[in-house]
């Protein structure tokens, strides 16, 4: 999970729910790839909200669409048609190959949405206790049943009793599902991200869900897709899986689909969009007119302008750049990654570097404790990856000599 600024540090906000170390540091303003605070101190954005900003901030072509949609219609509920509904829909479903969406507002609401197609898909076929495969080091959001999902014990301790009808194995070992096929009747759905995001930047091999999409067709399991942080272009491709060559039946998004508006989505395949019908989920935020807007315009503007081929490019630069001056010292143990979702795993806990990156002017996240993760706007020059290298090179290098803490 994220590393959290140190207690000592964080200024008091009495009465908000003290869920989050924050750093003491109020931002105000965004334009393009930098953020400034209340202070009046510039950042550049390696953290685009957590993969949220595709667009960094005040683009000048979302924000009079968004301006449009907020004066006309904000939200209207599911007891009517939403037109936005059906265009951003056939969007995504052209750029995944899948046909069919629900929309919801968050990462995690779109993994339950998941998680309740898998369960009825296994309700429909006579299974009556129906099981999920999922993954060490998974992060799934934070509600029960995802917490549960999830492979982290720091995300689910206090919480229990956890949901039941899951089955774990590590990422990238097929033997491992192999015989869970040969042992498990029950189970119904692979679940499990492209590339790990909060796990600390652990990419699937290709070849692994090449296998996984052959033993889901000869076990008639669906195989489910979390590309809730690396799809959207984040990785060079509309969703990470493309890479591989494989097409999910199942697959939630959310983060970058609205560049900073909460939107998610629950998108489908043949064998997963007729599992639910009108009375098995809904929920009241979703799909609503201006999240809708959000979406529509997120993914104009990223075809019109080359978004995600700007990510693409500007990404193996930065992935270049930090391997030119980190990839040799002892301390870094691997630069991994695609696109503009890079993880740099250091051999020790760099929690620390959160706050020292900030004072530096430079907005990062730290995850799994030793990773540092970058995942910028997609619209991140070569010249602001440079500058992302050129502000954390010296950090990362001054940590690793220090004497441990
Ligand atoms: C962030 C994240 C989630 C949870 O999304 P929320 O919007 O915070 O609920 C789920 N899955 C993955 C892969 C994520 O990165």
């Amino acid at each position: 999970m994220n590393a959290v600024a140190d207690p000592a540090v964080t200024r008091p906000m009495p009465h908000v729910m003290n869920t989050y170390g924050r750093l003491p540091i109020a931002l105000s303003h965004g334009k393009g790839c930098w953020v400034w605070d209340t202070e009046g101190r510039r950042y550049l954005d390696a953290l685009g909200g957590i993969a949220v900003n595709t667009l960094g901030h005040g683009h000048p072509k979302l924000v009079p669409a968004l301006q449009d949609q907020v004066a006309k219609l904000i939200h209207s509920s599911n007891y009517y048609e939403v037109p936005l509904q059906e265009q951003l829909a056939a969007t995504l479903c052209e750029l995944s190959g899948l046909d069919s969406v629900f929309f919801c507002s968050t990462g995690l609401e779109a993994n339950e949405g998941a998680l309740k197609i898998a369960r009825k898909y296994g309700h429909d076929r006579g299974i009556s206790r129906p099981e999920i495969i999922v993954y060490e080091k998974a992060f799934h959001g934070r509600s029960i049943a995802t917490l549960s999902a999830t492979g982290n014990p720091k995300v689910q301790k206090g919480f229990e009793p956890l949901v039941e009808g899951f089955v774990r194995v590590p990422l990238n070992d097929l033997a491992a599902v192999e015989e869970v096929a040969r042992t498990n009747p029950n189970v119904v759905a692979v679940f499990l991200e492209t590339i790990q995001g909060e796990g600390g930047i652990n990419p699937s091999r290709w070849e692994y869900l090449q296998g996984l999409r052959r033993l889901c067709d000869d076990s008639g399991w669906l195989l489910m897709l979390d590309e809730v942080q690396c799809g959207i272009g984040r990785t060079g491709k509309w969703f990470a899986h493309q890479w591989a060559g494989v097409v999910p039946d199942v697959m939630p998004l959310a983060k970058g689909l609205g560049s900073g508006v909460p939107i998610g989505a629950v998108v489908t395949g043949p064998k997963a969009s007729g599992v639910l019908g009108p009375g098995n989920h809904g929920t009241t935020f979703g799909g609503n007119p201006l999240s809708m807007r959000a979406g529509v315009e997120t993914l104009r503007i990223m075809r019109e302008d080359g978004v995600m081929e700007n990510a693409a490019v500007v990404g193996a630069r930065l992935k270049a750049g930090l391997e030119r001056e980190l990839g040799s010292l002892p301390g870094v143990k691997e630069i991994r990654g695609a696109g503009l979702m890079l993880g740099i795993e250091l051999d020790r806990p760099c929690g620390v570097l959160l706050s020292r990156a900030a004072e530096a002017g430079l907005m990062i996240s730290v995850t799994a404790d030793t990773v540092i993760r970058l995942v910028p706007p997609l619209i991140l020059s070569a010249d602001e990856a440079d500058q992302i290298v050129a502000l954390l090179a010296p950090l990362v290098k001054a940590f690793l000599v220090e004497p441990a803490a």
